[in-house]
């Protein structure tokens, strides 16, 4: 009985690996949640919150302390100055951050720039808006993901409103390039569109390559949303705790729509994560080291087995190519692989549209997960090869 509008983003193959992968007790490399807690100091903050009484709704924007901190940390990253009262608002994770700008920014038939493959909530809420969505997309060019920037030109109209850009990006686990961002900002810039920025991976580069964020570059603090959530900062994905930043007039229209999507989020869990900001940024520093190995032992396990990969510059997942092992519909030999081997990874068909036929022979892997468990799953992978 859903709408129309939404009926096709109604069910996603996400949902059918996940079950898949839970009856066939497969290792589940296809979501992309860390299998590790945060930190622990983290963690008792929280435990500390809930026992001192912090149980009532936070005021509506987040916790204070936690809006000066999330300000305080960007500024020392990217040098943007937000007004912690009117330029930083803390949402129910970045889903709601995304689906707060788009309901809250966007109009009835305001066009929508996407890239595609795109995180898929994006195109979710674009409907959600009623808004008409336009897709340019990645290429591979030179062994990495790089803006097509034709396609990008032929995306923005007169009538656009919001360009959503990820980087870094999921699902290719590419890192666009300032020469990129600068061709996206030129765009918004010409056509008066404002980016809705999604950087939730911001601290997860690899090989010494730098997240830019494109609220930094010329014209673009004042028409830039910047969007980021403590779930893949802070291995806590289950908190939901997210936030945007931005031009109090833009931030205003978040606001409005997130009042009413969920008022506010958990105040105990906004107070930790307050804490963790302040107190565990050499936490944060680790974990991209951390992952970094793991990258390396899950693609060295990937190589072995004989699928191409595009090389992942940051995030928790690498793009992997399964025709030389004889695959050519990805979306069905993903189906198959948690019975087959016992291990689950996710075609790119939920994060394609538009330009689907060019992603279809690709899967994601994440690595994400405890060396051990990759480990594993790279013993179970190994039967591919037989
Ligand atoms: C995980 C993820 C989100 C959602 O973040 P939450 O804080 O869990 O809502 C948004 N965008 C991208 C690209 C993600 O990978």
């Amino acid at each position: 009985m859903t709408v129309p509008r939404l009926a096709p983003h109604a069910t996603t193959i996400f949902a059918e690996v996940s079950q898949l992968a839970t009856r066939h007790d497969a290792i589940n490399l296809g979501q992309g949640f860390p299998d590790t807690d945060g930190p622990g100091s983290m963690i008792e903050a929280a435990v500390r919150a809930l026992r001192e009484g912090h149980n009532q709704y936070p005021p509506g924007p987040g916790v204070t302390e936690l809006r000066h901190a999330i300000a305080d940390v960007e500024r020392a990253s990217t040098g943007l100055v937000r007004d912690p009262d009117s330029e930083v608002l803390v949402t129910v994770g970045a889903t709601e951050a995304i689906a707060g700008a788009v309901v809250g920014l966007v109009d009835d038939d305001d066009e929508v720039v996407v890239i595609e493959p795109y995180y898929d909530s994006y195109a979710a809420t674009i409907a959600m808006a009623g808004a008409v969505r336009n897709s340019a997309r990645l290429v591979l060019s030179d062994g990495r993901f790089r803006l097509d920037v034709g396609s990008l030109r032929a995306a923005f109209s007169p009538r656009t409103r919001a360009i959503i850009v990820n980087t870094p990006h999921n699902p290719t686990g590419a890192v666009l390039p300032r020469e990129d961002l600068e061709e996206i900002a030129a765009l918004c810039r010409e056509f008066d569109a404002i980016a809705i920025s999604d950087e939730v991976y911001e601290h997860l580069t690899f090989d010494g390559i730098e997240h830019i964020s494109i609220a930094t570059l010329p014209g673009m603090a004042e028409r830039t949303l910047r969007i980021s959530s403590a779930g893949k900062m802070l291995n806590c994905t289950g908190w939901k705790v997210g936030w945007v930043t931005g031009p109090a007039e833009l931030v205003a229209g978040v606001r409005t729509a997130k009042q009413y999507m969920s008022f506010t989020g958990a105040t105990p869990l906004q107070i930790a994560v307050a804490h963790a900001l302040r107190h565990e940024q050499e936490w944060i520093t680790s974990l991209r080291s951390g992952m970094q190995d793991r990258r390396d032992q899950l693609a060295t396990v990937l190589e072995g087995v004989g699928f191409d990969l595009v090389v992942a510059q940051g995030t928790y997942f690498v793009t992997a190519d399964p025709r030389p092992l004889g695959v050519t519909d990805a979306a069905a030999w993903c189906l198959e692989l948690p019975e087959r081997i016992g291990v689950a990874a996710v075609p790119f068909t939920p994060f394609v549209d538009t330009f689907a036929d060019e992603w279809s022979h690709l899967v994601r892997f994440a690595y994400c997960k405890r060396p051990e468990v990759l480990d594993e799953a790279g013993r179970r992978l190994q039967s591919l090869t037989r």
